[in-house]
């Protein structure tokens, strides 16, 4: 028989939370200063273009905020991390981009089964005759499946 237990199961609160708030808050209020000033141009006839103009500026200015706000919560976080103490929410991570290489000189390849007909005629299978490397020249015989 299984009993309640309290534990912990992540953190929240502190600064970082706090900043990272406060973004999407700025990011809403871009939004909605976006959204009023469109209605107000739709009524307005003599300054329909000052009143556009001034909700794009709110908007992009919304989205500058985010991004500034965000980035700070997520500098919080490094520092705590670094000093061995507890943040909430997470550290962005990046994301692998991959590309298809040459596995001899490592020089990127674009899509080649799309550039062959123009290299080899038609069917660079039926001729016989398989695509090059442009950087090295070696004949490329299997495309990359994925990175590891
Ligand atoms: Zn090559």
């Amino acid at each position: 028989m299984a009993t309640r237990t309290r534990k912990v199961v992540g953190y929240g609160g502190g600064l970082e939370s706090s900043a990272s708030g406060l973004g999407s808050f700025m990011l809403g209020v871009g939004i909605a200063a976006l959204l009023v000033s469109m209605i107000v141009a739709s009524n307005s006839y003599s300054a329909r273009g000052l009143w556009i103009a001034l909700g794009i500026a709110g908007f992009l200015g919304g989205i500058v905020w985010f991004v500034v706000f965000r980035a700070v919560a997520e500098i919080v976080r490094l520092l705590k991390r670094l000093n061995g103490l507890t943040y909430a929410g997470t550290i962005s991570q990046a994301r692998p981009i991959e590309a298809t290489v040459c596995s001899e000189c490592g020089g990127r390849l674009y899509d080649w089964r799309s550039s062959a007909p123009q290299q080899f005629g038609e069917d660079p299978e039926a001729s016989g005759r398989r695509p090059r490397c442009p950087h090295c020249g070696v004949e490329l015989t299997t495309d990359a499946t994925s990175c590891d």
